[in-house]
């Protein structure tokens, strides 16, 4: 049986000061949430503070990104192990903003999630489609391929250790969020594809949907069976809507 599973990716954004109030308005409140994990992403230099703030709580810690060289000459990156020793579970790869902006390809993004799992990280990989790829059809073949890249590494079974965020690009940060049986049908797609190979992981894995889900929109979406939790950017930043949105999960 799965359990849901809600991220808070807060992307570039909060100060020492924001991310304290942001995380002690979380602590007061996370007691609510009874069956769903709780997560939380912060800008990388916030871990140490943001893991030493929730240790006796639920709620785990992810990292935005992850190296895929576990050392060496690689400026402005960080190692699998450094996220391990400051207390990170769970390791976001393959963003769209990182597909986009910093031009990390499914090769990179597998290599990534590959260096998140040889030290014992989660991988949250993301994946989904741009508008112009939804209005030609294509979908299947776009989530398809960025799973196959990582299958192509890493096997089938590396999905047992993972998790997969459904995030259409063109609901990111848009405003714009999937209907609940648009996004069912990928997640439906992306669960079937999965059991093709194995079926206990494909039953397993938690897939979950990222794309503008809030306050209002969670519970609807998370009521689809193969929704199992959210990663919320835009939302996460608030204490209040962040809870809303986890105790829909359950
Ligand atoms: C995200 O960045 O992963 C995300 C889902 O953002 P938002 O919730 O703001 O659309």
């Amino acid at each position: 049986m799965r359990t849901k599973l809600v991220a808070g990716n807060w992307k570039l954004n909060g100060s020492l000061s924001s991310i304290r109030e942001l995380i002690d308005g979380m602590l007061a409140g996370v007691d609510a949430v009874k069956t769903a994990g709780v997560a939380v992403c912060p800008p990388a230099i916030y871990i140490p503070e943001v893991t030493a703030m929730v240790k006796d709580s639920k709620i785990a810690v992810g990292s935005q990104n992850v190296c895929d060289q576990d050392s060496g000459a690689y400026t402005g990156e960080i190692a699998g192990a450094m996220l391990k020793e400051f207390g990170c579970e769970y390791a976001i790869v393959g963003h769209s903003e990182r597909r986009s902006l910093y031009g990390e390809d499914d090769a990179m993004v597998a290599a990534r999630f590959a260096a998140a799992r040889r030290n014992g990280l989660k991988p949250i990989l993301c994946i989904g489609e741009k508008l112009e790829e939804r209005e030609q059809g294509v979908t299947e073949d776009v989530v398809s391929r960025q799973i196959d890249a990582v299958i192509a590494v890493e096997g089938i079974s590396a999905f047992a250790d993972a998790v997969i965020a459904y995030e259409p690009v063109w609901a990111i940060g848009t405003g714009k969020t999937a209907s609940p049986q648009q996004a069912q049908d990928v997640h439906a797609f992306i669960r079937g594809k999965l059991a093709a190979l194995d079926a206990g992981i494909a039953e397993n894995i938690i897939i979950q949907y990222g794309g503008s889900m809030n306050a209002g929109n969670a519970e609807e979406l998370l009521g689809m069976p193969d929704i199992d939790g959210g990663l919320i950017g835009g939302a996460s930043l608030k204490a209040a809507d962040f809870l809303a949105i986890c105790q829909a999960a359950g």
